[in-house]
């Protein structure tokens, strides 16, 4: 497992793409999934870079949700900006991330990136309704590294 293309399918990625789409539906929140092979950063750190790299932390409501993975070191991260971390517990991804790991652990990543979006939408929907003039601020397609 050492590219990117071996992680998942362009069927797969349209899959993931479709999740997030759905999970959208749901919240005002903006998950974003990227994938890359490694990093000489820390996860977290490299994870946070991301997501600035990315322009998440421009939304309106400063909710945008970044699952950051690095494939050769078999590590994932999911980070969110200011907006939810003020008013969400610190263990609030946990139930997320330990569906995750358990689907990466079995090397099931398209179902673990699937169902961790779709989880990470449903978290934020009790706290970042779907707003009627919510508009996509940010992009549903798979960022790589
Ligand atoms: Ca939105
Ligand atoms: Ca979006």
């Amino acid at each position: 497992m050492s590219k990117i293309e071996q992680f998942l399918t362009a069927e797969e990625e349209q899959e993931i793409i479709i999740a997030i789409r759905d999970a959208e539906k749901n919240t005002s929140g903006e998950i974003r999934v990227h994938i890359e092979r490694e990093s000489e950063l820390d996860a977290f750190e490299r994870a946070m870079e991301v997501f600035h790299y990315l322009k998440m932390d421009n939304t309106k409501q400063q909710n945008g949700v970044l699952i950051y993975v690095a494939v050769d070191a078999k590590t994932f991260v999911i980070y969110g900006d200011k907006g939810i971390n003020d008013v969400v517990p610190t263990n609030f991804w946990d139930s997320t991330k330990d569906l995750m790991q358990s689907h990466f652990k079995a090397n099931r990543f398209k179902q673990g990136l699937i169902e961790g979006v779709l989880k990470a939408g449903g978290e934020l929907e009790v706290h970042f309704p779907w707003l009627h003039d919510d508009t996509d601020e940010l992009s549903n397609e798979i960022s790589k590294g």
